[in-house]
């Protein structure tokens, strides 16, 4: 894998307590916080505690603990902020960008959550 994970990243520094989040729920793996720029009413990041550059990153060489702890956080937030359609809510959308073409802004895999109101179709079609 040709992943080098660069720990002056942002999300890096929250997990190191140098920069301050409004955190959503914290396991020994996972870490959720508000996103700073929110683009609905949810928007939530889930990170791992883990030095991970992106989901395929991620995927290849966390534990299994890691990964079944973070899905297991980002889909409890689901149901706890009231948008998990099985809680009666009406739906999320998760999104992990990873390299250029999506524009992943900050190099520590996250996953958005999304919701709270309508979000439309997933992508814009290109010319
Ligand atoms: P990406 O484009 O990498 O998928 O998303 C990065 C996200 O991180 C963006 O939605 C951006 O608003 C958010 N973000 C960037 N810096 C900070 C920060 O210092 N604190 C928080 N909570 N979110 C941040």
């Amino acid at each position: 894998m040709a992943y080098q994970y660069d720990d002056q990243n942002i999300f890096a520094k929250i997990l190191r307590g140098e920069i301050p989040n409004q955190t959503v729920a914290e396991t020994d793996h996972t870490l959720a916080f508000s996103d700073i720029y929110p683009q609905a009413p949810v928007h939530v990041l889930v990170i791992p505690k883990g030095p991970y550059v992106c989901f395929d990153h991620f995927a290849a060489e966390a534990s299994d603990a890691e990964i079944a702890d973070f899905h297991r956080v980002a889909a409890q937030i689901c149901a706890d902020l009231g948008v998990a359609p099985g809680a009666g809510g009406m739906g999320y959308r998760t999104i992990s960008n990873a390299g250029e073409h999506p524009v992943q802004e900050v190099p520590h895999y996250h996953m958005h959550i999304l919701g709270g109101r309508p979000l439309g179709r997933m992508l814009q079609k290109a010319d």
